[in-house]
């Protein structure tokens, strides 16, 4: 299970399950939530195919203000609860699909976030459990409508446009995410460059904390917030994401 990279990807308009291997993809029979997900013996090059988000989330739960030094940018107080919000799953692409920028709404931002995927139903659970209910981790693109944030006050638009939802490129599962270099580049030009030290509330306690507001389903993402850097995009422009041990 050491480094394994979980991913799902489109073949002949079925989704399928697969585990990387070196430039290929082992394809998988079984759910990997259940730890039932095996290689079919069948591989394809990873240069062949597309890929989706890896989980089919019921929902997307993200975490505002969550880098002290985001909170400066931003000029908002380091917040002494975790600031949920709401993603819909109709937002949601794979790594390497295009962001549609939504005319008429001025700035849309990258926030580059360190992103887990939940491998079991949660109920108030307690932090020290929490690594027991992941199945791992991934990168997600908090794209967002920055006018239409502080405009609405509410972050239902400004953050559920379709394809505002980047995720992926895949799942690391067991990783120790304390301390992981996170960076953004737009066009090769680094935005952000931060480390998960920087939280406020650690995955441990943002995962327990929403299990006891909602119960967490398996393939439920929850995202845990932007470091300082964020900016605008505009037409054209490529953003990659990157998480020291992720991807
Ligand atoms: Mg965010």
């Amino acid at each position: 299970m050491h480094a394994m990279k979980l991913l799902r990807f489109s073949s002949q308009d079925q989704s399928e399950w697969g585990i990387l291997d070196g430039d290929r993809v082992l394809i998988g029979n079984g759910c990997p939530y259940q730890g039932t997900l095996q290689p079919t013996g069948q591989t394809v090059p990873l240069r062949d195919i597309q890929l989706l988000p890896p989980a089919t989330p019921s929902k997307i739960v993200c975490i505002g203000s969550n880098y002290r030094k985001h909170c400066l940018e931003m000029g908002r107080s380091v917040p002494d609860t975790p600031k949920l919000f709401l993603k819909p799953p109709s937002a949601l692409i794979g790594s390497g699909q295009h962001i549609q920028l939504p005319p008429s709404v001025g700035r849309v931002d990258f926030e580059g976030e360190l992103a887990v995927v939940v491998g079991r139903r949660a109920t108030r659970i307690p932090p020290d459990a929490v690594s027991e209910y992941l199945l791992g981790f991934t990168i997600l693109n908090d794209v967002t409508a920055r006018e239409l944030q502080r405009k609405d006050v509410q972050f239902t638009r400004a953050k559920g446009f379709d394809t505002f939802c980047p995720v992926g490129p895949w799942i690391v599962p067991g990783i120790e995410s304390g301390d992981l270099r996170i960076q953004t580049h737009v066009n090769n030009a680094l935005r952000q460059n931060s480390s998960t030290a920087d939280m406020v509330f650690s995955v441990d306690h943002l995962v327990s904390f929403i299990s006891h507001v909602m119960t967490l389903e398996p393939g439920d993402i929850i995202s845990t917030g932007t470091p300082s850097g964020v900016g605008p995009l505009q037409p054209g422009d490529t953003v990659a994401i990157t998480i020291e041990k992720i991807g």
